[in-house]
């Protein structure tokens, strides 16, 4: 299985580290793939696009010629886990942006939505079926509306900050930045399962 994440800009290292530690709980090896042009997309199971800043790493997507590649990949299916800025890249509508990126998830962000007094901070909350999991947020957005048939992972104060939507997951915060796994396991979970069923 191959895993390609996002290295243009940001937390993909960390990422990288997250599914080397996971390599032994599953029986094929997974191997990670630095995203850094075109041609390291082909063959890719499953995709990240990392925390960073989502303006510098969506006019690199474009730069490096990636962009139609890379949207294609989502649009067709291939498992997506997207975290902080990589939310912003797939979301449909950024509030306070004037571009918008990727464009594959139906929701509409707002960036750095909490503001500077509370730019970062953690708590504890539920991903989905995962209960009592870190929440880590640095300059965060969080989701204002999602279409209907979004799945609604994660809120915390009444705001959405999680979501599932067919193939790709968004998330405001950082499962990268904890030492909790379940997040990219359940991820990786989700690439054998469209692996089998393909
Ligand atoms: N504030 C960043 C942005 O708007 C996202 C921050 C992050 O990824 N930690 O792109």
């Amino acid at each position: 299985m191959r895993i390609g994440i996002l290295s243009v800009q940001g937390a993909f290292i960390e990422h990288e580290k997250m599914i080397s530690a996971l390599n032994n709980e599953f029986e094929e090896t997974i191997e990670c793939v630095q995203i850094r042009q075109k041609k390291d997309l082909e063959n890719i199971d499953g995709i990240i696009l990392p925390g960073g800043e989502s303006t510098v790493q969506g006019k690199l997507i474009k730069d490096l010629d990636m962009y139609d590649e890379l949207r294609d990949k989502i649009e067709n299916g291939v498992p997506t886990l997207a975290t902080c800025a990589g939310l912003i890249l797939l979301a449909q509508n950024i509030e306070n942006d004037d571009t918008t990126h990727l464009s594959t998830l139906p929701v509409t962000v707002q960036r750095n939505a909490y503001g500077r007094q509370l730019g970062s901070f953690v708590t504890t909350g539920n991903a989905g079926e995962i209960n009592d999991y870190p929440l880590v947020f640095i300059r965060a957005p969080y989701i204002t509306q999602a279409e209907p048939e979004v799945n609604i992972l994660t809120t915390v104060d009444k705001k959405i900050v999680g979501v599932q939507y067919k193939n790709q997951i968004g998330l405001a915060f950082h499962p990268e930045m904890t030492d909790d796994l379940r997040i990219h396991k359940y991820f990786i979970e989700q690439i054998h399962f469209k692996k089998r069923t393909a």
